[in-house]
């Protein structure tokens, strides 16, 4: 048995974040990590400007990535508009794209570095209360640890089923949401513009990334998927997706021509939008876990690390390490309460985004609203968080002390 102060499950955005504040502020940090890094996820990539001073302060504000976004546009149909995109947060106020190969390993070498234990490649298994604390069963080939702490934080992202009680439960259904990803070389992208893509059955996004290299990103409804693949049988998923996305919409197929296709897609899904449990039976949870917001408004990473930075900062403001569930559950309430007020909003839009771009019906209708009026996407930008300052200060959390904490 393997003693810290708090266990993290998962190494993505979220986790890495939280393991690095906390293990910053003097914190016995073990992040238990399933994976080898680097790896590719299916991910838009597109970080928003508010979440640079996290980063910034994780010193990976640095890596390589592709041109400022100044415009947010639309591509539907015949439509092809855009507007600008609104400036927001610390340093030059416009987000970019960084590969998540790099994010996601620079993050957690940073949690690493300041002195979190990485488990990696771990899986955690199970979690039983102990008296005071609770046990983290982890696996690896080289047989199972158990690691012990009063503080759980599950950040395991919701796309993966699994034996912890805090993963998601398996479902099939039609209107499931599958996700893809490919990066392109030749595309004739405007460097600055961030399409969200409306299609039949899905909706996307593309954006320039580091090497002049377009990533083309989306989730397309698993029914559609069937009857896209079954007119396209000899094709790959994701050939077939992106044939069906330039046959119905303009912007893409105009931007794709001649494009080569860099790396092989990448498939996940179904995945799971909407606000869940932020703690539950003593257990924390950030990023996807503890809420998904429809990828339509490219914010999934900045809410991962902004959920982890302000869980850390709520837990270092406690007096000890060794919580009891009483103040466990004091911080968890108070935790949930800063989340909604950060992130609940976001949410919403992305929902009505997202349901304007799948319903034929109602994607005519916004596509002539936002031909009339561009700045309906500025407006939508701002609606989806791109300019919502950091409720609270991540970066508190090297002392120990909160400040600004909700
Ligand atoms: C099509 C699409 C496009 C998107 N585009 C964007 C975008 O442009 N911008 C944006 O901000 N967001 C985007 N997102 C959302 C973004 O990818 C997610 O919100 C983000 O990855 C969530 O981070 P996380 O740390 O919560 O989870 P994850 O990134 O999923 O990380 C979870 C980690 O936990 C590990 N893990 C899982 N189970 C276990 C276990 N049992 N034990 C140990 N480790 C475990 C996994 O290996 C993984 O590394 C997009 C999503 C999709 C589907």
């Amino acid at each position: 048995m393997i003693d810290y102060d708090a266990i993290v499950i998962g190494g993505g955005p979220a986790g890495a974040t939280a393991g690095y504040f906390l293990a910053r502020a003097g914190w016995r940090v073990a992040i238990v990590e399933r994976s080898e890094f680097p790896r590719r996820k299916v991910c838009g990539e597109f970080i928003s400007a508010t979440s640079w001073p996290i980063l910034e302060a994780a010193g990976v504000h640095d890596i390589q990535g592709g041109p400022p976004v100044r415009r947010v546009g639309l591509f539907l149909g015949q439509a092809v508009v855009s507007a600008p995109m609104p400036r927001g947060g610390a340093g030059n106020g416009w987000g970019r794209a960084l590969r998540r190969e790099t994010l996601d390993a620079r993050l957690l070498d940073a949690a690493r570095e300041s002195g979190a234990q990485v488990w990696q490649p771990w899986r955690a298994v199970s979690l039983r209360a102990d008296e005071t604390r609770q046990v983290c069963v982890i696996q690896a080939r080289a047989g199972a640890r158990e690691l012990r702490a009063p503080v759980i934080i599950a950040a395991h992202g919701s796309w993966e089923r699994g034996p912890l009680a805090t993963q998601l439960a398996r479902s099939q259904s039609p209107s499931d949401l599958l996700a893809f990803k490919a990066r392109f070389l030749g595309a004739g992208l405007e460097p600055d513009l961030m399409p969200l893509l409306a299609f039949p059955g899905g909706y996307g996004g593309m954006v320039q990334g580091d090497g002049g290299r377009v990533g083309l990103s989306c989730c397309i409804r698993r029914d559609l998927l069937e009857a896209v693949r079954a007119g396209d049988p000899a094709a790959s998923a994701g050939a077939a997706v992106l044939r069906h996305i330039c046959a119905t919409t303009r912007g893409v197929a105009e931007a794709l021509e001649g494009a080569q296709l860099s790396e092989s897609w990448l498939a996940a899904g179904p995945i799971r939008p909407g606000v869940r449990a932020r703690y539950a039976d003593g257990v924390f949870r950030v990023g996807n876990i503890a809420g998904e917001s429809h990828p339509i408004v490219a914010e999934g990473i900045s809410m991962a690390v902004q959920s982890g930075g302000m869980l850390a900062d709520l837990l270092c403001a406690a007096p000890d390490r060794s919580l009891g569930r009483r103040r466990l559950d004091e911080v968890g309430r108070a935790y949930a309460t800063a989340w909604r007020r950060q992130f609940a909003g976001r949410l919403r839009a992305a929902a009505v985004f997202a349901c304007l771009a799948m319903q034929p019906r109602l994607a005519g209708t916004f596509s002539s609203a936002v031909e009339r009026a561009p700045g309906l996407l500025t407006l939508g930008a701002l609606l989806s968080g791109k300019t919502k300052p950091i409720g609270y200060v991540a970066l508190g959390a090297t002392d120990g002390r909160v400040a600004g904490a909700p």
